[in-house]
């Protein structure tokens, strides 16, 4: 049971941040759920988790802000008392080829899915290593792992997080905070539903288990990993056997 604790869930408004902090809630854990613009897809979050029996709250926060990372942080410390659970989660995609890529689509993937997934866990540890409890779960990708065509800055952003996990991890490990890694294959999201019929076809072709991951699948990994306390700098594939 994670009753008492805290989790904060950045890009909980929608697909796998959303299934992570309900996931979370069942567990017991009270949940801060951050999103960038869509406050009635947050509000629908929270309802879901309040309905399960625990506190929710959503902040807006664009996770690549340091200084708003840092507000929200600290408002939602001060609204539940601490901070246990950080599931660094908020991610966008700008695909496009290596040759046609502008400098714009690099630095916004960038900055949202790796200096923000930085900034939260800067404003976070803090009060972790303060309590000697901590989970940081990032949420990568088999982009980052295997790379993909016309993902170069998803996949430079997604392999960027398994280093600042590995080090987080070795930094924070003699303070029991903990901090790994999930690397989503193919899921089922508002992501992944941008992607041409084709290109969603020869997708499932290469998933050796024959489906598009659910939400849920890669909720139950980071549930597994706000639990687990001898696990740390570690990266768990959730891809159905995509990259074996
Ligand atoms: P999604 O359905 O597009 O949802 C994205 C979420 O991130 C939304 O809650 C969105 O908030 C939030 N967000 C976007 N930009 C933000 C920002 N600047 N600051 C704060 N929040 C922001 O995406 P998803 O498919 O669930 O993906 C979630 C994570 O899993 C991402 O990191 C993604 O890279 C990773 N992943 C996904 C797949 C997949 O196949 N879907 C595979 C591997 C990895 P709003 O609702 O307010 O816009």
């Amino acid at each position: 049971m994670l009753k008492g604790q805290t989790a904060l869930v950045t890009g909980a408004s929608r697909g796998i941040g959303r299934a992570c902090a309900l996931a979370l809630a069942l567990a017991g854990a009270d949940i801060a759920v951050i999103y960038a613009g869509r406050a009635d897809a947050a509000a629908d979050t929270v309802r879901e988790c309040q309905a399960l029996g625990v506190r929710a709250r959503a902040w807006q926060c664009e996770v690549q802000d340091f200084k708003k990372a840092g507000e929200t942080v600290s408002e939602a410390v001060t609204e539940f008392g601490n901070i246990g659970i950080l599931v660094n989660n908020a991610g966008v995609t700008r695909d496009k080829l290596i040759l046609r890529m502008g400098e714009e689509d690099y630095d916004a993937v960038m900055d949202i899915n790796l200096k923000g997934a930085f900034n939260m866990t800067r404003h976070a540890a803090g009060y972790m290593v303060k309590k000697r409890f901590g989970r940081i779960i990032n949420i990568s990708s088999v982009s980052g792992l295997m790379g993909n065509a016309g993902q170069a800055n998803y996949s430079a952003a997604k392999a960027g997080l398994i280093g600042l996990t590995k080090t987080v991890a070795r930094e924070l490990a003699p303070r029991s905070v903990t901090c790994n890694a999930v690397a989503p294959g193919f899921i089922e999201t508002d992501m992944t539903k941008a992607l041409g019929e084709d290109v969603r076809n020869a997708a499932l072709e290469a998933v050796p288990l024959k489906r598009m991951g659910l939400p849920g699948d890669v909720a139950e990994c980071v549930l597994f990993l706000a639990r687990a306390p001898y696990i740390t700098g570690e990266v768990i594939k959730v891809d159905g056997g995509l990259y074996i």
